[in-house]
């Protein structure tokens, strides 16, 4: 059995919220106060603690500081805050505190069914089993295909002007690549094929820059309770995923919290480069760009798709920063050289590659160190590796449909010149692969 702490001043609320807790199976200890809490917490450490702000010897930031700082209580017991106070600073000052949820009095049992679920193994609410998409064959389709910013406009309507999202439908799995803006009407398709019925969805993000995580307040998904959304992804140079996620959605950037969310949106930081999302195997590899960024190798049966939004290949910048008289020694280029052939094995004889070309190569020099590759090195790339297409991405904001479509023709010569099979398209918003048959909606 489950066990929860509450502790509260008021005997009444106490009493309410245990006896709908006790309904629902939990173990329920009291606390009157803060001190009687903490002293309970740490003997009994329960799955799950209701606490109080204002409370008499020891109120509820204290207490959820105190807690934390005992290393072995850092993990494992979910803290939820239950307060009369709906003032945005005390959110954050709790949730700062180590408070891992923050519930306004009067408790909706339907909110905290929610959460509870969330924090622990689930059985507080009911939820249908989920709907498995019908259609087996293995897609990838893309939402968002702009690199930086949104850029909509007269000049992006055919490549389109959302920032980065993939969709791709693998095993029955549904894995969406990124949650740039993208990502919102990617969310209502979703919602338009499973209709109201309950779907589990994985977003696997490369890094958290804007154009990466800015769609996902927008994914309509996640204000459906039945949905569960898991998001994958790597700790950050400065915080962790969970934190850096969160704090887009909180007051005064955006009007509802991560945490308030209907849907179950759970976080699953990654620690290995070699992982699964439920069937799916996945590896992932660390890009030269700007804090922790990752490409992403998703294996089928079909054959792989590699997913490289934003990286800036080592060896061209190493070069420019020879011409422009910057002092590389021969091991910087030896270890570009590593760099890149360890990327270039990473990519191997994928069936889709989706790799960054931001800029090309009359670009590039004034973008040199900004963390984004050439379409000419693209394309080297790809054909090295024998993939067999290659989608130019991360279109520049301030690139217009014509400048993309020249920058393809040019791809195109490339490959020609080199004799090679490889099929290049600029990714576009609404293109949707079929593996082993390109399909262009
Ligand atoms: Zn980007
Ligand atoms: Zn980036």
């Amino acid at each position: 059995m489950k066990t929860v702490l509450l502790i509260d001043d008021n005997r009444e609320f106490r009493g309410i919220v245990s006896d709908w807790l006790k309904e629902h199976e939990w173990n329920v200890l009291e606390a009157d106060d803060g001190e009687v809490g903490l002293q309970l917490a740490l003997r009994h450490h329960p799955q799950a603690i209701l606490c109080d702000l204002l409370m008499p010897r020891c109120n509820g930031f204290q207490f959820c500081r105190t807690f934390r700082s005992q290393e072995e209580h850092a993990d494992g017991t979910a803290i939820i805050v239950t307060t009369g106070s709906g003032y945005a600073t005390d959110r954050m000052n709790a949730l700062e505190a180590g408070a891992d949820e923050y519930l306004v009095k009067p408790i909706n049992f339907t909110n905290l069914a929610r959460v509870l679920d969330r924090f622990t193994d689930g059985g507080t609410t009911f939820r249908a089993a989920p709907v498995v998409p019908t259609d087996k064959r293995t897609k990838v389709k893309f939402w968002g295909v702009r690199g930086s910013i949104a850029a909509p406009g007269e000049s992006t309507v055919f490549y389109g002007g959302n920032t980065s999202c993939i969709e791709m439908r693998v095993n029955n799995e549904i894995i969406i690549l990124d949650a740039g803006t993208g990502i919102r009407p990617l969310g209502v398709a979703l919602e338009r094929e499973f209709k109201n019925r309950p779907v589990d969805i994985n977003i696997l993000i490369t890094h958290t820059h804007w154009d990466h995580i800015q769609g996902f307040p927008f994914f309509m998904p996640a204000y459906n309770s039945q949905n569960r959304i898991t998001i994958y992804g790597f700790e950050g140079a400065r915080r962790g995923l969970q934190a850096t996620l969160s704090s887009q959605m909180e007051s005064p950037y955006f009007p509802i919290s991560m945490q308030q969310m209907p849907g179950h949106v759970a976080i699953e930081e990654l620690r290995d480069l070699d992982f699964k999302i439920n069937s799916v195997p996945v590896r992932a590899h660390f890009l030269n760009h700007p804090g922790v960024c990752m490409g992403y190798r998703v294996q089928t049966d079909a054959g792989d798709v590699c997913y490289l939004p934003d990286v800036e290949l080592f060896q061209r910048l190493r070069s420019e920063m020879e011409k422009e008289s910057r002092v590389v020694s021969k091991e910087d280029r030896e270890f570009a050289h590593d760099q890149d052939t360890k990327l270039l094995e990473f990519i191997k004889d994928c069936e889709v590659l989706i790799l960054d070309s931001q800029y090309d190569s009359t670009e590039y020099p004034s973008h040199v160190g900004w963390g984004h590759s050439c379409m000419e090195d693209s394309v080297a790339f790809a054909i090295k590796a024998n993939a067999k297409r290659l989608f130019l991405f991360h279109h520049d904001p301030d690139h217009s449909d014509e400048h993309v479509s020249r920058m393809v023709a040019r791809a195109r010569q490339m490959v020609a010149h080199h004799q090679s099979s490889l099929v290049v398209e600029a990714a576009r918003e609404g293109c949707e692969v079929v593996l082993d048959k390109l399909v262009s909606a």
